[in-house]
């Protein structure tokens, strides 16, 4: 009978079985609220969410340097790299550039700031400026350093330093490919034994990666029943006014992830490649949860890889190359996010904006959603850099910081969405599909 079960289980697609986990989840995270399970919750569910988590961190690192050594060194010569490279980083760039436009004309028309009072501003910022320290000390820190210590902070001094955290994927990007490029450099016979020796691990990664998918609906699961049941520790009793500007603001950016995912990324599939959107959202619809559950997009990047690869059929030279890069240069939601977020901050300090302001906001969104660690809150931090560039004062986070982590878990979304758009584009240039993508 139990036999049965597991067999039953197998047979389930495992998006599915990922929803299912998701939709317990929710449902145990209000049973829990009603039932007052909190601490059950916390010592007997929520470290299973830690633990998937865990697994998803444990293998980022080693994946990046692996994949892209090996996806690098498959490229076999320098010109299909620097063309591949080339189409990538532009791809990349012109996404963020549209979803910053599109975040500032949002926020613009729909003017959430406006919807708060001038006592209330003063009130919250005062009561959250003592929460907000720790990362504004962070951010501060990153705006003393200048504009382009974003560039500098690619170049690791130590590769073994750079390993040590998941924040310093860029860098562990940044020696992956010259490693790479190195690799093709030196004469065949002398790097055959490295090649294979990164050509192996990577199977191995790959299926450490496939072992812990398994264990995926599971870890949603306890996830996102943890977070509900913590969510309801809030304070109740905040201003009505409060909740009504602050659930503008999180329409306004909602909106705008929306307009990504349902306007312009097809319009970009459709210019570029010959893949039905439909069909496209249902092969990445795991990497969307686990965007969704995991705030992450380096701990989705496992899920994101499978999910071009296998649901898409993007070979893996493409895929190992593209979306590394991707989710850590390429957050179209963060930057989406961040313009929204600046000018929201801006409007309820009623401190008005030119248009200069807004070039100012394209910019330096872009900077900094580039900069961004492709962890959960990464974009709060570098948030101070837009506030900055527009004097704004970074106090002015407080405002928001309540209500990140759900916006956060939807621009991870559109950041890993992006990230598969340009893949499937790049693929489409580069004959870069295993099999035909399924079209109907
Ligand atoms: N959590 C986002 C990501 O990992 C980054 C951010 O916007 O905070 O993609």
């Amino acid at each position: 009978m139990r036999g049965y079960g597991v067999h039953f289980m197998k047979k389930i697609p495992l998006h599915i079985r990922i929803f299912i986990g998701m939709f317990l989840g929710i449902v145990l995270g209000l049973v829990s609220i009603f039932l007052h399970w909190g601490p059950f919750i916390s010592d007997w569910i929520k470290p299973f969410g830690t633990i998937f988590i865990n697994l998803l961190k444990l293998i980022a690192i080693p994946l990046i340097l692996v994949s892209l050594i090996s996806g690098v060194s498959n490229l076999k010569d320098i010109s299909k790299l620097s063309r591949i490279g080339g189409k990538t980083i532009s791809f990349y760039l012109v996404t963020t550039v549209i979803a910053i436009i599109v975040g500032l004309i949002a926020v613009n028309t729909i003017k959430p700031g406006n919807f708060l009072s001038k006592e209330k501003q003063v009130e919250l910022s005062e009561k959250y400026a003592k929460d907000v320290n720790l990362k504004v000390t962070d951010a501060q820190k990153l705006k003393e350093s200048g504009p382009l210590q974003v560039i500098v902070d690619i170049v690791p001094e130590n590769i073994f330093g750079s390993m040590g955290s998941n924040r310093n994927m860029l860098q562990v990007i940044f020696f992956a490919i010259m490693f790479g490029i190195a690799l093709i450099m030196v004469p065949e016979q002398k790097g055959i034994y490295v090649k294979g020796f990164f050509d192996g691990v990577n199977e191995v990664i790959l299926k450490i990666v496939d072992i812990v998918m398994h264990y995926s609906p599971v870890g949603v699961f306890a996830l996102i029943g943890a977070l509900i049941v913590d969510f309801a520790g809030d304070d109740p009793k905040q201003a009505l006014e409060l909740f009504r500007a602050l659930g503008v603001y999180a329409i306004t950016v909602l909106l705008s992830l929306a307009a990504m995912i349902l306007v312009i990324y097809p319009l970009f599939m459709r210019m570029f490649t010959h893949i039905k959107y439909k069909q496209f959202l249902k092969g990445i619809i795991p990497a969307q949860i686990m965007a969704f559950s995991t705030s992450s997009s380096a701990a989705t990047l496992p899920v994101t890889m499978e999910c071009a690869e296998k649901n898409l059929g993007i070979k893996e030279e493409i895929t190992s190359f593209v979306l590394p890069l991707g989710a850590t240069i390429n957050m179209d939601g963060t930057s989406i996010h961040q313009a929204v977020t600046a000018v929201f901050i801006a409007q309820a300090f009623g401190h008005d904006l030119t248009i200069a302001d807004q070039l100012m906001i394209i910019f330096t969104a872009t900077l900094s959603s580039i900069g961004a660690a492709a962890v959960p809150s990464a974009g709060l931090i570098t948030l101070v850099i837009v506030l900055g560039a527009i004097g704004v004062s970074p106090e002015g986070l407080a405002l928001i910081i309540a209500i990140d982590r759900p916006l956060d878990m939807c621009r991870t979304i559109v950041n890993v969405t992006g990230d598969t758009v340009v893949a499937s584009i790049v693929a489409t240039t580069e004959d870069g599909f295993r099999k035909e993508p399924a079209m109907n």
